[in-house]
């Protein structure tokens, strides 16, 4: 959190985590850029986007780190995590292995971040209910269970990627004071 000339500017590092193809890069262009990509080999390192967001009035942005496929390798580093202050933990929910990962994920987060980071569990594709591999129910006892907000979310048909994110960014704030 920097002073700016206007006013108080803040600036949120979030991590975005999970297994490969779980669609965490299209989260990620879809809250920052309104963009899909259904054949997405596209983890062409970029490593973060910035997009502005406004909570009650302040211009908050929200720095959001995609891991660029590292995540394949078990190789997110710790560089990665470094100074984030929110983290999604996202799932397939049709791909029951990747919600089995989720507390590996949850390990990995917690051996690099304090404690009291920001954590959103994510279901994402939830425009497939019909091969879904992982109910919504169980998420959301996961989710209790680890004291994780929650939400199913569809970066192909848009629901919920903005509100996952916000409430992420909002909890942060909040935490400030
Ligand atoms: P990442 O490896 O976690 O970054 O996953 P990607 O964002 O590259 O997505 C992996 C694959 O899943 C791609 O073929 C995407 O088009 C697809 N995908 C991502 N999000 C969704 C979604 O919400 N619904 C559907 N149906 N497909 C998705
Ligand atoms: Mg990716």
């Amino acid at each position: 959190q920097e002073e700016g000339e206007g006013g108080e500017e803040y600036l949120f590092k979030i991590v975005v985590i999970g297994d490969s193809a779980v669609g965490k890069s299209n989260l990620l262009s879809r809250f920052a850029r309104n963009e899909f990509d259904s054949n997405s080999k596209a983890t062409i390192g970029v490593e973060f986007q910035t997009q502005v967001v406004d909570i009650e009035g302040k211009e908050i942005k929200a720095q959001i780190w995609d891991t660029a496929g590292q995540e394949r390798f078990r190789a997110v580093t710790s560089a990665y995590y470094r100074g984030a202050v929110g983290a999604l933990i996202v799932y397939d929910i049709t791909r029951r292995t990747s919600f089995d990962s989720v507390k590996r994920w949850l390990d990995e987060l917690g051996t690099h971040c304090d404690t009291a980071i920001a954590r959103m569990l994510v279901g994402n594709k939830c425009d497939l209910d019909s091969i879904r591999e992982v109910s919504r129910d169980e998420g959301k006892s996961l989710a209790e269970e680890e004291s994780l907000f929650f939400m199913e979310t569809s970066a192909l048909d848009s629901t919920n990627v903005e509100a996952a994110f916000e409430v992420v960014i909002r909890e942060i704030y909040n935490n400030m004071s």
